[in-house]
């Protein structure tokens, strides 16, 4: 966990916290913030941020087949 800062709260589920991620470009500059997912497993709730847009709700890095 990340400790210490004040992430805000996920508006979804009210259980968890949204935690910040980061990404590199493909000149290895990192991108802070590209994308924002709730850190309660059962939630999933998740912004990304690609090209100056926001996307809500796509499911990262997990399937429940
Ligand atoms: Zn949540």
């Amino acid at each position: 966990m990340i400790e210490g800062r004040d992430w805000p709260d996920c508006k979804k589920c009210g259980e968890g916290l949204l935690i910040p991620l980061s990404d590199y470009g493909r000149d290895g500059a990192s991108i802070m913030f590209k994308a924002w997912v709730c850190s309660n497993p059962g939630c999933g709730f998740n912004i990304r941020i690609d090209n100056g847009e926001i996307s809500l709700g796509r499911t990262i890095g997990q399937s429940n087949k």
